[in-house]
């Protein structure tokens, strides 16, 4: 009885509401608990919500001196990042980084692609020669599905413009052996170097021509426009630009000696940020590779990585990183933890890492282990301040190379740059084992399912995070950190049958909702 009469009456409850009360755990004391943590091993608990979602402000610090407009990165990988992914994630507000699987001359090339895009422009259009025939224009009819082919003098893209071959000039003409210089139009309707493409609108729409040349002074071409693309034209009012207007690329490279030609020729070619990419970044190499980048090249902001600890951070910091990548072990493809033992739960390594690099006014990229919205908003509540994905984006369309179907499903290839078979090809470097005879594979080579354009999915990507912001009770990346940081965002473990609730379950069938579920052949 005595008992009963000392707890409070309702009215005593609610004079201690304010502030004694509190749910959950600062981000302080969840990862003072013993154990590293993944994203699935938490959740954040529900702020209040007086916005709207249309109000969160996506935009985030990608490095020291660089902003954009999504949290979101496409991982330097050989299955996941060349031009058509970069020039998408730059359009739709995050940035791609071009891996460097490949020859200097070829990654370059792949950078220039990147910065050398206009909307609406192609820029590296396929040219013929006047001594093609016409055989070879229906060759590239029905590798890539259009026809009106320019003809250079020399058949290079960088050649003169001496004419234009399409369907109408050949399609009466049964000899496939005559020259294109036979067939081809000659009198020209071309727009000059410079042009907006609301002027290059303006004369298609008046020459009725279904593909517009643009040459400059010297007579070359330089892009072509084509009519149908105009129609699918759209803006991209958020996308990651440079101060010169053209689209950021960031671009990989090793540890490795070699690198310093590298890094000079991307440097040159425009990339706006380099990634030293390594599996395990706290080392001499990394360090000296900092201090030669900043000594020589001070205006490009370095990326260094991986890390998962802050003694790892405090030696890149201290070197000059302008961001740090985190993650040793998380990736999907990734074998690391499980043949090195070495390497850290993700999430407790993005909490300590940020908090170190918070300390230091850089941000850091949760890279690996992300596998649908959720994760990504759990990397950010946690101090991430932009988040990496390849499995995610590897399935898309803009994603480097060709669908395949296994049991009705439509597939892409990824692979790990640790996988042999990427190993093999080159990317042994970031694992430090290209001069090694013996290789250890640190990562898998498998495939993952039809995702369909990053036009689509990065933007339905956008739109949940937004949505889980509002729960959250945030509007923005900045905000979030600040309540994270002064205990403010509070979280609570899930213990394994709160995973198993927070779940699909107890269904017979369902299919998953949302872009990016596995489709089958109809
Ligand atoms: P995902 O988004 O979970 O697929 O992870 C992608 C990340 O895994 C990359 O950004 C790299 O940090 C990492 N990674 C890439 N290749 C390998 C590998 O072969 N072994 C281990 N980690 C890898």
């Amino acid at each position: 009885m005595d008992g009963l009469q000392t707890q409070p009456t309702g009215a005593a409850y609610s004079e201690q509401t304010d502030d004694s009360f509190q749910d959950g755990l600062s981000a302080a004391e969840l990862f003072a608990l013993e154990g590293g943590l993944t994203y699935k091993d938490y959740l954040v608990l529900p702020g209040f919500i007086d916005f709207h979602p249309s109000e969160v402000d996506l935009s985030t610090r990608l490095t020291r001196n660089i902003r954009i407009q999504r949290p979101m990165i496409s991982s330097p990988m050989d299955t996941v990042t060349e031009d058509s992914m970069a020039i998408a994630m730059a359009l739709l507000g995050g940035i791609g980084i071009i891996h460097y699987n490949n020859t200097v001359e070829r990654q370059v090339e792949l950078v220039e692609k990147v910065k050398r895009f206009k909307n609406g422009f192609i820029t590296d259009p396929l040219v013929l020669s006047p001594q093609h025939k016409i055989a070879d224009i229906y060759k590239v009819k029905e590798k890539f599905g259009f026809s009106g082919i320019p003809i250079t003098d020399d058949g290079t893209r960088t050649g003169r413009l001496v004419g234009i071959v399409t369907n109408r000039d050949v399609d009466l003409e049964k000899d496939e052996s005559i020259a294109l210089s036979q067939v081809m139009t000659t009198d020209l309707i071309t727009a000059p170097e410079g042009f907006s493409l609301a002027e290059a609108n303006e004369i298609l729409k008046k020459s009725k021509k279904g593909k517009l040349p643009i040459v400059n002074d010297r007579g070359q071409l330089v892009a072509l426009i084509c009519r149908s693309d105009i129609k699918k034209h759209r803006e991209y009012p958020v996308a990651s630009k440079d101060r010169a207007k053209r689209l950021m690329v960031g671009a990989a490279i090793s540890t490795k000696l070699e690198s310093r030609d590298r890094l000079e020729a991307l440097e040159a070619a425009g990339a706006d940020v380099i990634i030293i990419d390594s599996a395990q970044g706290n080392s001499h190499y990394q360090i000296e590779l900092i201090q030669y980048i900043k000594k020589h090249l001070p205006g490009v902001d370095v990326i260094a990585g991986n890390v998962v600890t802050m003694e790892q951070c405090k030696n890149l910091i201290r070197a000059g990183a302008d961001a740090l990548r985190v993650g040793m072990g998380p990736g999907s493809i990734c074998i690391t933890q499980d043949t090195m033992a070495c390497g850290r739960a993700q999430a407790t390594a993005v909490y300590y890492t940020a908090l170190m690099a918070a300390k230091n006014k850089i941000p850091v990229i949760a890279d690996g282990g992300i596998s649908n919205i959720g994760d990504i908003a759990s990397a950010l509540a946690i101090g991430a301040s932009t988040t990496m994905m390849g499995s995610m984006f590897a399935g898309t369309h803009e994603a480097p190379g060709d669908y395949y179907y296994e049991n009705g499903v439509r597939l892409k290839r990824y692979r790990g740059m640790a996988s042999m078979e990427a190993m093999e090809a080159g990317g042994a470097k970031r694992y430090f084992s290209e001069d090694q005879e013996i290789k250890v594979a640190q990562g898998v080579t498998g495939s993952v399912v039809d995702k369909g354009s990053m036009f689509q999915f990065l933007p339905y990507l956008v739109q949940g995070l937004r949505q889980s912001f509002q729960d959250m009770g945030v509007k923005s990346v900045e905000q979030l950190h600040e309540h994270t940081y002064a205990g403010r965002t509070r979280f609570e473990m899930r213990s394994l049958s709160a995973q198993a609730q927070g779940t699909v379950h107890g269904l017979y069938s369902f299919s998953y909702p949302g872009i990016g579920s596995a489709r089958r052949d109809p």
